[in-house]
């Protein structure tokens, strides 16, 4: 049965509770609860035992042990190490994208298929084109948007980008099958200088697994486009899986971020401290709805909570 980081946590909060100090022994039963209840919310093992490591550290430093209440202590230090590693310490805005670029700024898209990357641009384009990002603590007036597909391998793909771009009332730039993604992604562009637009979402194909070709051909995209942000898309509920697919993604491109979706879904949000430790780039933001306003941006402590249960 799922037990949950919290419950396991305040079992040895009790336990503690009546002993005056942290011993060596009485740590490593804490210890134990953490490393068991993070491998069930999702996280990857070596992520675990970092992040173990990182906690017993601070657990055996003055602060813990000189504390009057040593459970509570080590709950604290767990639930803002688990922040710290989510992001927490970055400084980072939640939801902040980079777009100080000459306009058109580009933002790629990349992932597996069926990670959530076309609804994901359609929910950014939404984003973007109402203003309601923050950007330096300010709000940044509406963009206009520009969002095409390149994915030229599963027919359905840039029709499924069509309805979502008319969704939300973004425009859309038709593109064909029979068209290389390198060709889309020259015209796109051209495209989006000559009309003036400010941001061009490029959606790519994905596949089932990581390959070779794919990665040669989104890394290709990339050079062409030089894209101010380029976005790994991730679906929470891979969990232990997750962590290989974004080493893979994070070795070939030059990533800028993380957009985890499905956290509706009943994924307990360990995949987010994976993915967040083997790319090093922030997660920015989370998806929490097949619905195109189902995006929101990430916040590491909140996270953290979702991971404790
Ligand atoms: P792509 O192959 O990476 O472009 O993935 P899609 O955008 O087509 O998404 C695959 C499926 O996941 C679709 O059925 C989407 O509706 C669904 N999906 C995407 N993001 C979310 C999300 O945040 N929550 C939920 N529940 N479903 C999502």
């Amino acid at each position: 049965m799922l037990d949950n980081l919290t419950n396991r946590l305040s079992r040895v909060v009790k336990t503690l509770r009546g002993q005056a100090r942290l011993t060596e022994e009485n740590t490593q039963e804490m210890l134990r609860e953490v490393r068991l209840a993070l491998l069930e919310a999702d996280v990857a093992l070596p992520v675990v035992r970092e992040f173990v490591a990182r906690v017993k550290e601070k657990a055996l430093g003055e602060e813990v042990i000189s504390s009057l209440t040593p459970g509570q202590a080590l709950v604290g230090i767990v639930h803002k190490e688990l922040t710290a590693l989510m992001g927490g310490d970055l400084g980072l805005e939640a939801g902040e994208l980079s777009l100080a670029a000459q306009p058109p700024a580009v933002i790629l898209m990349a992932g597996l298929q069926g990670a959530g990357k076309t609804t994901t641009t359609g929910k950014l384009a939404r984003w973007l084109s109402e203003g309601s990002h923050t950007q330096h603590g300010r709000k940044t007036g509406k963009k206009k948007v520009l969002v095409v597909s390149a994915d030229v391998y599963r027919p359905a793909a840039i029709e499924q980008l069509k309805t979502v771009a008319g969704q939300v009332g973004v425009d859309f730039l038709p593109s064909d099958a029979s068209q290389k993604p390198e060709t889309i992604a020259t015209q796109a562009l051209d495209h989006a200088k000559r009309h003036h637009y400010d941001v061009l979402i490029v959606d790519t194909a994905g596949r089932l697994g990581v390959d070779e070709a794919m990665m040669r051909e989104i890394r290709a995209l990339h050079d062409l486009l030089s894209p101010i942000e380029t976005l790994f898309v991730v679906d929470a509920m891979q969990g232990q899986d997750a962590v290989n697919v974004a080493r893979a993604f994070s070795e070939a491109l030059p990533l800028t971020g993380v957009v985890m979706t499905k956290l509706d879904g009943d994924a307990r949000g360990g995949a987010a401290l994976s993915v967040r430790h083997v790319t090093g780039k922030p997660l920015k933001f989370v998806g929490v709805s097949e619905k195109l306003d189902g995006l929101q941006p990430f916040h590491p402590d909140r996270m953290a909570q979702r991971v404790l249960g």
